[in-house]
C-alpha cells in the first residue's frame, strides 16, 4: 500500500465510475454519500473503503469526499491480485511438501498429490483441545501446520510431542481403523492442522494400498484424438449478404447472413476492433477464437472461422433460430421451466461441459442469454469470452464471470478450476426450476450478492415446488469447498448423471438426438427470425483500430 495526501473536499472514490483501489483512512474525516439519498455517514475512525474494487472491477455504489484533509493508504487491485497470486502458490507448494513426507503417500504421482492439496481443509484447535482420541473410530488423517500436539496413550502417559509438518491418524486413510493414541492440542497458541477426510480422498482416488499405491489412475483419460474437420474454408466475408440482425451484445452485434450463391446461411458475430482495445479485451477475444474454433460438440455452437478488417473481427458460425435460452424462459407463462423440460435442457449443457472439461477448458460463463436453441430444439452452449485453457497447474486467478452465478473461490481470489463450472451448473438449474437464480438481490453493486454466495447455499429458501430430488442435486453442486462438488470427483460428470435427479434420463438418446426436444422450434425457413426481438439498423460507425495485435486473427 502507498500513502496519499487528500485535500479538504476531495472526492476519493465516485459513485457509478469504474474502481479500481481500495483504501484506508489514516486520518481526517469523511462523508459518505448516495444519489437520491444525500449523506449517508460520517466517519473519522481507520477504516477500509471501496474494497469490492479490488476483488472485482465493479461501479462503486457511493461517492466518498473528505470534510477536511486527511490522509489514506491506497491498494491497487493488480497489486493485490499479484499478491494473491503468489500467496496461493506459496501455500499451495508448502502444502505440497507436507504431503510429501508421509509415508503412505510418497508412491503417488505429483499431478495426484496436487489434486489432494485440493482436499485439504485447514482446522483449528484451541488449546487442550482433544482432536483424536484413542479407542475412537477414525476417519481423518492430520497434519500439523502450526503449533504443537501432545500424544498419550491409556497406561503410558505422554509418548510424544509433534510439530510443524509431523502428522498423526493416516491410517485412517487406508481404513477405518480404532485410534491408537490420544493427540491434544498444547498451549499457548493451540495448533493448527491441514486435515483430510477418507472419505473424500475415497471420493478421488479410489481406496489406497497398503503399498500406498493408488489403485485408480487419477488424471482424466487422454483426450480422444479425433481428426478436427474444418468446413466453410474458402467462404468470404463479401460472399456474404446480411439478412436480420440476431442480437445485439456487450462489444458487437450478431448478424443472420447468407450466402450469396450457395443457399446456405450463417450466423455473422462482429466485435469493434476499437472497444476491445479500450476495455483490454485482445487476450480473452483470441481465447474465444481459439478456444470455440477448436471445438466439435453437438452441444456447442460451431464456429468455422474468422476475419478481421481495419474496424471489426468476425466471426463465421452456425446460425441457431430457435433463440436464446433467457428469451425463452421469459416467454413461459409460468416464467420457469417444469422439471421435465429443465432436465433437457441441464442435459444438455453437461454433455458440453464434460467435453470442454476433458479438453482441459473451463467455461466460466454459464447463463441462459449464452445458451441458443437449434432447429431441432435441442440447446448448444456459445459465448466463449471468458473460456480458458487451463496450464499445467491447472488453476486460473483472474476475475472472471457474471456475479451471480460465480463461485466463491472466485469471489475470494482463491485460485479456481472446472470446480466453478459445476457451481455455476447448480445455480443454472436452480435458475430453470424457478426462473430467478438463488444468489439473486436487488443491489446494484454486487456486494450482498456476493456475501449471500459466501454465507452458501444452505440458506437459500427453495420454493415448494422444487422437489427434494431437484434441490439435493443444486445443493451437491454449489458446495463451498471445490473439491466436494459433484463432477469434481473421481467418477467426474458421470457423478452427475447417477444422480436421482436425472434418474431415468436417457443420455444415449440425447446423444443420437432421438430424444424429442421440448421447444422444437416451429420455423417457416432456415432464414425465419420470429424467436429472436427486432433490433435497429447498426448506424455505428467506429474509428479504425490498427495497432495490429489482432494479426493472428
Ligand atoms: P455479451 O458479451 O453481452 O454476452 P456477446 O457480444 O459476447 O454478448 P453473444 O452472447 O455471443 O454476444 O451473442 C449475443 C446474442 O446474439 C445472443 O444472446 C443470441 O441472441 C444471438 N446469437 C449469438 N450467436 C448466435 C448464433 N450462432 N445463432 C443465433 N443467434 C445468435
Ligand atoms: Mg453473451
Amino acid at each position: 500500500m502507498y500513502s496519499r495526501e487528500i485535500k479538504q473536499k476531495q472526492v476519493i472514490i465516485k459513485e457509478g465510475e469504474k474502481g479500481s483501489h481500495m483504501y484506508v483512512s489514516a486520518q481526517g474525516r469523511y462523508e459518505v454519500s448516495v444519489k437520491g439519498k444525500g449523506v449517508v455517514n460520517t466517519f473519522e475512525d481507520i477504516r477500509v473503503f471501496g474494497e469490492m474494487a479490488i476483488l472485482y472491477n465493479d461501479k462503486r455504489n457511493a461517492t466518498i469526499k473528505a470534510v477536511k484533509p486527511g490522509r489514506v493508504w491506497v491498494l491497487d487491485r493488480t497489486v493485490y491480485q499479484k499478491l494473491m497470486i503468489r500467496f496461493n502458490i506459496k501455500e499451495q507448494d508448502e502444502m505440497l511438501e507436507f504431503l510429501e513426507k508421509v509415508p503412505k503417500l510418497n508412491k503417488v504421482s505429483p499431478e495426484a498429490l496436487q489434486k489432494v492439496v485440493n482436499l485439504l481443509k485447514v482446522k483449528y484447535f484451541s488449546p487442550g483441545t482433544t482432536i483424536v482420541k484413542q479407542g475412537e473410530r477414525g476417519d481423518k488423517f492430520y497434519i500439523i501446520r502450526a503449533g504443537t500436539v501432545t500424544i498419550t496413550k491409556e497406561g503410558e502417559g505422554v509418548v510424544g510431542n509433534y510439530g510443524k509438518g509431523q502428522f498423526f491418524g493416516e491410517l485412517a486413510l487406508l481404513k477405518e481403523e480404532f485410534r491408537q493414541a490420544t493427540v491434544t492440542a498444547d498451549a499457548p497458541g493451540g495448533v493448527e492442522c491441514l486435515t483430510l477426510k477418507r472419505q473424500h480422498f475415497i471420493a478421488h482416488f479410489g481406496e489406497l494400498r497398503e503399498d500406498g499405491i493408488l489403485t485408480v489412475q487419477t488424471s482424466s483419460s487422454p483426450a480422444k484424438v479425433s481428426k478436427i474437420v474444418k468446413e466453410h474454408q474458402d467462404v468470404e466475408l463479401k460472399d456474404l449478404n446480411i439478412v436480420t440482425t440476431l442480437g445485439v451484445g456487450g462489444f458487437g452485434r450478431v448478424e443472420l447472413v447468407q450466402h450469396k450463391t450457395q443457399n446456405i446461411i450463417f450466423a455473422l458475430k462482429y466485435l469493434k476492433k476499437i472497444d476491445m482495445v479500450e476495455q483490454n479485451q485482445q487476450e480473452h477475444v483470441y481465447n474465444e477464437r481459439n478456444i470455440q474454433m477448436d471445438c466439435r460438440s453437438q452441444f456447442i455452437v460451431r464456429l468455422y472461422r474468422s476475419y478481421k478488417d481495419s474496424k471489426y473481427i468476425y466471426f463465421l458460425m452456425e446460425s441457431c433460430l430457435g433463440g436464446d435460452l433467457w428469451t425463452l424462459l421469459q416467454r413461459q407463462k409460468t416464467r420457469r421451466f417444469d422439471e421435465k423440460d429443465s432436465r433437457f435442457i441441464a442435459a444438455c449443457v453437461l454433455e458440453a461441459f464434460a467435453y470442454l472439461h476433458e479438453k482441459g477448458i473451463v467455461y466460466r460463463d454459464l447463463k441462459p442469454e449464452n445458451l441458443l436453441i437449434d432447429e431441432q430444439g435441442y440447446i448448444k452452449l456459445t459465448d466463449f469470452g471468458f473460456a480458458k485453457k487451463l496450464g499445467s497447474r491447472g488453476r486460473t486467478f483472474t476475475f472472471a464471470g457474471t456475479p451471480e452465478y460465480v463461485a466463491p473461490e472466485i469471489i475470494l481470489s482463491r485460485g479456481h478450476d472446472k470446480a466453478v463450472d459445476y457451481w455455476a451448473y447448480g445455480i443454472f438449474i436452480f435458475e430453470l426450476l424457478t426462473g430467478r437464480t438463488p444468489f439473486r438481490t436487488n443491489d446494484a453493486s454486487h456486494m450482498r450478492t456476493y456475501n449471500k454466495i459466501l454465507t452458501g447455499i444452505d440458506s437459500v429458501d427453495f420454493p415448494s415446488f422444487v422437489s427434494t430430488k431437484a434441490r439435493n442435486v443444486i445443493e451437491k453442486l454449489c458446495k463451498a469447498i471445490p473439491a466436494e462438488r459433484l463432477g469434481c470427483q473421481r467418477n467426474g460428470v458421470q457423478d452427475i448423471k447417477n444422480h436421482r435427479w436425472f434418474l431415468g434420463f436417457d443420455w444415449v438418446k440425447l446423444n443420437e438426438r432421438r430424444l424429442s426436444a421440448p421447444f422444437k422450434p416451429k420455423l417457416k425457413s432456415n432464414t425465419d427470425t420470429r424467436y429472436f426481438e427486432a433490433f435497429k439498423k447498426d448506424t455505428d460507425y467506429p474509428p479504425d483500430e490498427t495497432s495490429g495485435w489482432d494479426v493472428n486473427f
